[in-house]
């Protein structure tokens, strides 16, 4: 009962909530952008590939939406950030939620000493990440909005093959947890969620991991909804799946254990 009576709040607060949803053509990003739009949001998505922003778009409105617009971006560009940004407060009128989702792509191997990669993959993850809070953060103010970061297992912990999106998502994590403690600290009206997220079953994540490693992939529109979920509660955090809580508290008590778990989870042979 009480799940239900959550659902109908959940369904009443995004009833034309407006949204920002980052890396929206694929994965879970595009997943978010079909909930909000169940949900009878205002969508503004964005990512690299128009195209494919265009249909994610039209399925929104066929789903629902109240809005969905699209904007095309490079969030390796100093710019387009900005762009996203006042695009949607523009379009909107405002700003409830912006959700930054989308990453670079990186290779999953051994690292390879590619520094500028490295630098590229910190510019696109993690300082456009900044850039967008800074520049929608007067409007979140005026909305008691949310700000939702989209973060990894891999920010919490580190794990082999994934060494630059790994220093990514560590930044995101210290960044914005040192940004939860100010808001709290300045009472602010705006709530920031990171999202902790273990293996999901998108392409590009499945791509990388199929014959490397058998670790269970959990669905993504189930990610994408405890996403939101989390973001329109207000929580500071969220553990998807709640395993993720586990692995990151046995990495600090069972340092060793945890290690042997990690490096043989994987196919390697040097
Ligand atoms: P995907 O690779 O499926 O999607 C990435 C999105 O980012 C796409 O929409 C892509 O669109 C966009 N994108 C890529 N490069 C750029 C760029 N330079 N500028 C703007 N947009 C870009 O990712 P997932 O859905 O798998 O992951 C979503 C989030 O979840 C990420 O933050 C990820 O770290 C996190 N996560 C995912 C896990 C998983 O196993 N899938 C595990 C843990 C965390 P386009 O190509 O059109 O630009």
């Amino acid at each position: 009962m009480s799940f239900f009576v959550c659902l109908i709040n959940l369904s009443e607060s995004l009833r034309g909530a407006r949204v920002v949803v980052t890396g929206a053509s694929t994965g879970i990003g595009e997943q978010m952008a079909y909930h909000y739009a169940r949900f009878g949001a205002q969508i503004v998505i964005t990512a690299r590939r128009e195209k494919v922003l265009q249909q994610v778009a039209e399925k929104c409105l066929s789903l629902g939406a109240q809005k969905a617009l699209y904007i095309a971006a490079d969030m390796g560009s100093d710019s387009d950030p900005d762009k996203v940004v006042d695009f949607a407060l523009e379009k909107l009128g405002g700003l409830d939620y912006l959700v930054l989702n989308h990453i670079g792509p990186s290779p999953f191997s051994m690292w390879d000493g590619d520094v500028e990669h490295t630098k590229w993959l910190m510019k696109v993850n993690f300082f456009s990440y900044i850039q967008m809070a800074q520049k929608a953060m007067s409007a979140l103010k005026q909305s008691k909005g949310s700000l939702v970061v989209v973060s990894s297992l891999l920010g919490k912990m580190a794990g082999p093959f994934v060494a630059p999106y790994a220093s990514t998502k560590f930044a995101l994590n210290g960044f914005f947890g040192a940004l939860q403690h100010e808001l709290a600290m300045k009472k602010s009206n705006v709530s920031i969620s990171i999202c902790t997220l273990g293996l999901i079953d998108t392409d590009s994540a499945m791509e990388k991991v199929r014959g490397v490693t058998n670790l269970p992939a959990y669905p993504a529109a189930d990610a994408a909804m405890n996403i939101i979920i989390t973001g329109a509660t207000r929580q500071l955090e969220l553990f998807y799946p709640w395993v993720t809580y586990f692995l990151t508290i046995s990495k600090d008590w069972f340092p060793s254990i945890t290690n042997y778990i990690i490096q043989n989870s994987y196919n390697y042979i040097p």
